[in-house]
């Protein structure tokens, strides 16, 4: 089996799987839902199949019992994701509640699912008296997407707090993993689409849970404030080409230079308000959506010579005509 690539151009179409094509397994199969739900951008036509493991044995023996050609494609909270509008052939494996327990772990550590919500980890670090893990209160995705997009904010990252992740290969043997194992960089990671995370550990520093919570919301006034959060986004359409360090290019700026602050093709725009992020105003597709994102880095290219790389991941295939 192959992860689904991340390409923009038509794809061959290929048949559908249904689950009678499928391992038994003790989890849940679901066809017919779009991803639309199940993506921030709201956008995205059916997957083949739904996969809902039921814990980390059920998703080892169904990736060792899955036929080799049959690509799966991984989805968290899909808060960094768009989902094209034909839909992905395949399987669309979720952690759900099953993988989203939050529990300490010894005097400073937090062990969590995958599948748990970053804010829901930052409020356990918090109510435990453990400092470092304020950031995740503001990235609205999960635990695994945090790993595999290496998510951070205000000068802090996944890989700064990290003690071990738990894993299952695409063969479907679990592992576990140690952030250098990971290589983890600037929205990277050098396991991108080999492993499919199933938990980590977390460290954080004792600290007065005062201060903590006066951090968080520190930083949900300043998100309230700089980015669309109440929008249908999908965060950060681009990586800064300067990396995480505070002196490089940003990609805002690029694209402000490049006069491209509320571009729209259709219902899709250029957010007014942080014009790294793209909008659905409730009507757009995600080619208009893509369409847009191609805009303003051609436009970037040309005003900056800088050709911006899309730090959103784009899953499935694009709609005949689209
Ligand atoms: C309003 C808003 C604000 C945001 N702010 C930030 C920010 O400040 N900093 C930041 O870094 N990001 C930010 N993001 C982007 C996004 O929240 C992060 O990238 C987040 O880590 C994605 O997690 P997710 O669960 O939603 O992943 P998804 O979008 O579902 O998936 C993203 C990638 O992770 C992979 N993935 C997900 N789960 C697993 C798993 N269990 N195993 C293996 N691979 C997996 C998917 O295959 C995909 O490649 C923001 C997004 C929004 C909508």
């Amino acid at each position: 089996m192959s992860m689904h690539a991340n390409n923009p151009k038509p794809q061959t179409p290929r048949a559908r799987i249904r689950p009678a094509d499928l391992p038994e397994v003790r989890g849940k199969y679901i066809t017919e839902q779009s991803l639309s739900g199940l993506t921030w951008f709201r956008v995205g036509g059916d997957a083949d199949v739904i996969y809902l493991p039921a814990d980390a044995d059920d998703l080892s023996a169904f990736l060792k019992n899955l036929a080799t050609d049959i690509p799966v494609t991984v989805l968290g909270a899909g808060s960094n994701t768009l989902a094209r509008d034909a839909g992905v052939r395949g399987v669309v494996i979720r952690l759900g509640r099953s993988f989203a327990d939050i529990a300490r772990e010894g005097e400073t550590d937090i062990r969590a699912g995958a599948g748990a919500l970053d804010v829901r980890v930052a409020a356990m670090a918090g109510d435990a008296g453990l400092s470092g893990l304020e950031f995740f209160s503001g990235i609205p995705g999960s635990v695994g997407g945090a790993l595999a997009m290496n998510a951070g904010a205000y000068g802090r990252e996944t890989a700064d707090v990290l003690v071990r992740v738990e894993a299952v290969t695409l063969d479907g043997e679990k592992r576990e993993l140690t952030p250098d194992a990971l290589n983890l960089g600037y929205r990277t990671n050098g396991y991108r689409d080999r492993v499919i995370y199933t938990a980590a550990v977390l460290r954080g520093l004792p600290a007065d849970q005062n201060t903590i919570k006066t951090q968080m919301d520190e930083i949900a006034d300043k998100r309230g404030t700089s980015q669309p959060v109440k929008s249908r986004t999908g965060g950060s359409t681009f990586k800064n080409p300067g990396g995480a360090s505070p002196d490089g290019p940003k990609a805002w700026k690029l694209i402000d230079a490049a006069g491209c602050r509320g571009l729209r093709v259709g219902d899709a725009q250029v957010s007014d308000l942080h014009c790294n992020f793209l909008i659905n105003h409730g009507k757009a597709s995600a080619a208009n959506i893509e369409t847009l994102g191609e805009t303003v880095r051609q436009r970037v290219l040309e005003t900056s010579d800088i050709d911006l790389d899309w730090e959103i991941r784009r899953i499935g295939e694009v709609a005949h005509g689209a």
